[in-house]
């Protein structure tokens, strides 16, 4: 057995407190990792795995990074989603009396995280506590830490709560023990970091984020989330913002399936956020302004008022070209106001952060002038919001150089003329440095050697160096041996001596009070947080604002008219973002035209004609006026929509490792349970997971029931030609088609819907577009003319909706149908529209 080291027992008695953390152990200019931390550490990081006492029988895996370029690997750690703990040397070794001692000062998780650098500057990292009373009772709270945003909602089932994790984009969730462990599960599956703060503590801060709330459930909460806070971050916290309390029914619903299949703030296939709407709204000159227009994408309105409001702004913006360019000009000097506020609270902050404060409060007055030149009501409540916290710019621009360094315990921060102290150290040291100047020069007099010189080393501190060759010229008295080279003797003088006792003196105390005027500043600027944090929200959304009327102009966007009824009457609309990635010259307009006679439109055409734009173009086109943005049409008039539910096949299915079609079934579960008459419905060809007959039956089956029962406005594409039948039954039915015409046995998409059922399907022709070998389309020609024959002697809109009964009629969709809909599922599920056993079948 080897004996452990002193050292090593610290260090495991650290580590032991944080099993499930890599332990970056300080000594020296190094952060250690060792055993298991560094086996792993190492090649996470790329780093040389080396060890401690070779000599040992078992010697210890051991790896470093330097403490100067730590963010950069622990970056990389918590982005891969690890913890890192940051144990510091809490006194100086060289003063310590045997052990020195250690401490973690910082827990860095993937939802504490608050450096991720430019990457980052646009998007929040949202950090969620989660609790609960039982099945229907959750508490759900979530912070930003670099911004301060504290946010708490009462949620009442757990499909909400996945939801809101989801939109969050949330990477870590900390529980306690009223969390049970189907959910911790099913936070798990989505990948989320579930970290457990059990003992609560009742800490100062805890009750200035509480009090503006009245729910126990909502205190719970945040006293989950403010505890794992406080114990992981160990700082002052005095940004965070008093806890706002929301509904999720306050704003537009849309389940994050929807979101994702939408491609509002992330592309499908890339993940990233070109080819998105954020991609294409996003003309927000200040990251704070980044950040809220994805906070507004992920929650559009539903409040007539508050988008009216919105609407006129960035109406009046539209119309004052040179106010907007002014307030462009002026917004790009604006650094992350939210951000910086952070910062000076956790003590972060350096000089220059504190410019770019500066900088940015300086463009305040000048973004308040433009707001006012625009002589519009709308805008007041705003311009009072426009508070340039003169004092900070103030006392920012008479204390700090306007070029300090990096580092704020160096010196050459304060500006002179600010401390009389201050200026009196620095005299000194150019003094000093004078003297020093004239002393070589006279030493070089007397001793007749040209290359004396006077320097300077941590170690030893000022010395005369002498080369070998001239020592000989040296009077032997005043000179005192100090260190010998290769080439050249260094020496000190009594007068070098007292000299250099003043200058290092003078440049310790100044170095020191620099820090001290430094840190009392920065209080100083702490104590203007909330006024620097509203400033930041107004600026966020004239930005915001801003950016909607540049994207509106650019890609010809009208204001919508919002009504209180049923008609949804767009002319001419289009899909912004496919519009922008074709070009405006190849896009094709369309009407959506929907009465509130008219709650159903069946869309039938080829596939790739273009039924798919046109659905998500009317869900993006509602999102858009519901955030308060123009919409791209020629005129457009709606009703406000309380949620949007969308079936739009995803390649996003496959990870949850469910079949396409019973996720196809719930999805549309969850739109007929959940939709009122005021939503929003998309079903891009439902039931064609299964085999031919039933996937048609229950696609007919679910339009009825949606006719019948929800009312919601309802957008239904399908390739079953025989469902157009149902417009002589279904009297708020109405059918539409995508053009497409044959030339020379071509097939050419027209993108252009007309009323009236399609013709046919073309999906030979589709197949004869990709290229299939003419014999297989010629043979399937024959096998389509057969069984459409068949299918002729047997309709399917056999049974009219008229006679479901009674009872039928009342009962809807429960949440439980969500495993088994209340529709009959076949017991064989195919992935794709395969014919089984049962169906007709093509000779082989
Ligand atoms: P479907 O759902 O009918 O199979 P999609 O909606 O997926 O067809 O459209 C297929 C392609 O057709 C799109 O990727 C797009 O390039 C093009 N397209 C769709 N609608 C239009 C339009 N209105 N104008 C121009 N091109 C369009």
């Amino acid at each position: 057995m080897t004996k452990t080291t002193p050292m090593m027992e610290q260090y495991q008695k650290i580590k032991d407190q944080y099993p499930d953390a890599f332990l970056f152990y300080r000594l020296g200019d190094f952060y250690e990792m060792f055993n298991e931390d560094a086996v792993k550490g190492s090649q996470l990081l790329e780093l040389t795995l080396t060890t401690r006492s070779h000599s040992a029988k078992n010697p210890i895996p051991m790896c470093g990074v330097p403490h100067k370029a730590v963010q950069s690997y622990i970056d990389i750690l918590v982005d891969q989603g690890y913890k890192v703990a940051i144990c510091e040397q809490m006194e100086d070794p060289k003063l310590a009396k045997g052990m020195v001692k250690r401490e973690v000062i910082q827990l860095v998780t993937p939802g504490t995280q608050t450096d991720t650098g430019a990457a980052g500057a646009k998007r929040n990292n949202y950090l969620t506590a989660l609790t609960m009373i039982d099945a229907t009772h959750y508490g759900l709270a979530y912070t930003d830490l670099s911004t301060g945003e504290l946010k708490a909602a009462e949620l009442n089932t757990v499909d909400t709560v996945i939801n809101e994790l989801m939109s969050l984009q949330t990477k870590e969730v900390v529980i306690d023990t009223t969390v049970s462990q189907t959910v911790q599960d099913r936070c798990k599956q989505l990948g989320l970091m579930i970290s457990s703060q059990n003992d609560i503590q009742s800490s100062s801060e805890l009750s200035y984020v509480e009090q503006d709330l009245t729910s126990d459930l909502l205190k719970q909460v945040i006293g989950v989330l403010v505890t794992y806070v406080t114990v992981t971050q160990k700082r002052s916290l005095a940004h965070l913002q008093r806890a706002v309390a929301y509904q999720p029914a306050a704003f537009l619903k849309m389940d994050h399936s929807s979101q994702s299949n939408l491609e509002i703030t992330q592309n499908l296939r890339t993940k990233k956020k070109s080819g998105t709407l954020l991609w294409l709204l996003d003309e927000t000159k200040t990251a704070m302004g980044g950040r809220l227009l994805k906070q507004w994408l992920d929650r559009p309105l539903i409040d007539r008022g508050q988008i009216e409001d919105r609407q006129e702004k960035v109406g009046v913006l539209l119309d004052h070209y040179f106010e907007r360019s002014n307030l462009q000009a002026e917004l790009v000097k604006v650094y992350d106001l939210e951000r910086l506020a952070g910062r000076v609270a956790f003590g972060s902050v350096n000089g220059r952060d504190l410019i770019q404060l500066q900088t940015s409060l300086e463009q305040v007055p000048q973004i308040a002038h433009t707001i006012g030149d625009l002589g519009e009501k709308v805008f007041e409540p705003m311009l009072n919001g426009l508070d340039p916290v003169e004092d900070v710019a103030e006392a920012i621009r008479d204390a700090i150089t306007p070029e300090p360094p990096l580092s704020v315990t160096d010196g050459g921060v304060i500006r002179d003329g600010y401390s009389d102290q201050l200026d009196e150290y620095r005299d000194a040291m150019r003094n000093g440095k004078q003297w020093l100047a004239e002393m070589e020069a006279h030493e070089r007099e007397v001793t007749g050697i040209n290359n004396l010189k006077i320097g300077y080393n941590h170690v030893f501190g000022y010395y005369i160096e002498v080369t070998k060759v001239n020592l000989d010229k040296l009077p032997a008295d005043r000179y005192e041996r100090k260190q010998t080279l290769a080439n050249a003797e260094r020496f000190s003088t009594p007068e070098l001596k007292e000299k250099e006792h003043l200058i290092l003196e003078a440049e310790e105390k100044s170095t020191a009070l620099e820090y001290k005027l430094f840190v009392d500043l920065r209080e100083q600027v702490k104590k203007a947080i909330t006024r620097l944090q509203k400033l930041a929200a107004t600026i966020a959304s004239l930005d915001v604002l801003q950016s909607f009327a540049v994207v509106s102009e650019d890609y010809h966007f009208v204001k919508p008219t919002l009504i209180a009824g049923h008609d949804l009457e767009i002319t001419q609309g289009r899909h912004p973002v496919v519009e922008k990635v074709l070009g405006r010259q190849s896009y094709v307009p369309n009407d959506v035209s929907m009465d509130d006679q008219t709650n159903v439109l069946l869309i039938t055409g080829p596939n790739m004609s273009g039924k798919s734009t046109y659905m998500r173009q009317l869900a993006l086109t509602v999102i858009m006026a519901q955030m308060g943005c123009f919409v791209p049409a020629e005129a457009a008039q709606m009703p406000v929509f309380d949620q949007i539910f969308t079936r739009i096949g995803a390649a996003d299915d496959l990870i949850s490792g469910q079949s396409t079609f019973m996720v196809e079934m719930q999805e549309a579960n969850r739109a007929l349970s959940h939709a009122t008459a005021n939503s929003l419905i998309l079903f891009d060809e439902i039931g064609r997971g299964t085999a031919t007959y039933d996937g048609m039956a229950l696609a007919q089956a679910i339009i009825e029931f949606v006719h019948d029962k929800v009312h919601a406005k309802t957008l239904f594409s399908t390739h079953y030609h025989e469902l157009t039948a149902l417009e002589d039954s279904l009297k708020q039915l109405r059918n539409v088609h995508v053009g497409a015409v044959e030339r020379d046995g071509d097939l050419v998409f027209l993108h252009q819907m007309q009323p009236g059922p399609a013709d046919k399907s073309y999906g030979i022709h589709v197949a004869k577009l990709a290229g299939m070998p003419t014999p297989l389309l010629q043979r399937a020609e024959v096998i389509l003319t057969d069984l459409e024959e068949e299918a002729a002697e047997k309709p399917v809109v056999a049974v009219p909706s008229e006679q479901t009964s009674e009872t039928e009629k009342t009962s809807t969709p429960t949440e439980s149908a969500t495993t088994s809909p209340s529709v009959d599922t076949p017991t064989e599920v195919s992935a794709e529209a395969t014919p089984t056993s049962d169906e007709p079948v093509a000779p082989a």
